[in-house]
């Protein structure tokens, strides 16, 4: 019985762990979000948007959408998200999200879902518009730098030499 009440305690525990990060942890990383959405250049759709996400390290990186007279270089949030990233030290992405100028939660454009698979992988949790999903289901099945080396390792000269004596 005592064993059953540290056991609950210790899931308890765990929950408020990670209630913590859910309550704080997101809403600090949304809060960054729509402070950097402020500062987007937008003159032209008028739709801000601004990026947040926690690294592994524990710091937050943040990028807003940059807007060009010639429309289709535009630089959406999370190009300037991961050019901080590696500007202030690199690392792998863990939480991410992303606000338009309402301070709404947003997906990120099909391009940029890339751009955060190659920081963060299958495992980086990003808040959507239907909750909190891993890239995993954000981006299923996502081409990555797995696909670069398995090609890589199928053009060893060792493995084509082992191949002409079939
Ligand atoms: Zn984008």
């Amino acid at each position: 019985m005592a064993e059953k009440v540290a056991e609950k305690v210790e899931e308890n525990v765990e929950d408020a762990v990670h209630e913590t990060w859910d309550q704080q942890g997101w809403d600090e990383l949304r809060a960054a979000a729509t402070e950097v959405m402020q500062r987007a250049y937008a003159p032209y759709s008028h739709y801000k948007v601004g990026a947040a996400a926690r690294v592994d390290d524990g710091r937050v990186v943040t990028g807003c959408n940059v807007e060009n007279a010639a429309y289709g270089v535009v630089l959406c949030a999370e190009c300037g998200l991961v050019s901080q990233l590696y500007s202030t030290g690199g690392g792998r992405l863990t939480h991410f999200v992303c606000v338009n100028g309402a301070g709404e939660i947003i997906m990120p454009c099909g391009r940029c879902r890339q751009l955060l698979f190659e920081h963060g992988g299958r495992d980086l949790l990003v808040w959507t518009v239907s909750g909190v999903k891993p890239m995993s289901e954000v981006l299923p099945d996502a081409f990555g730098p797995d696909d670069l080396t398995h090609m890589n390792d199928m053009a060893d000269p060792a493995d084509a030499a082992s191949e002409g004596t079939d």
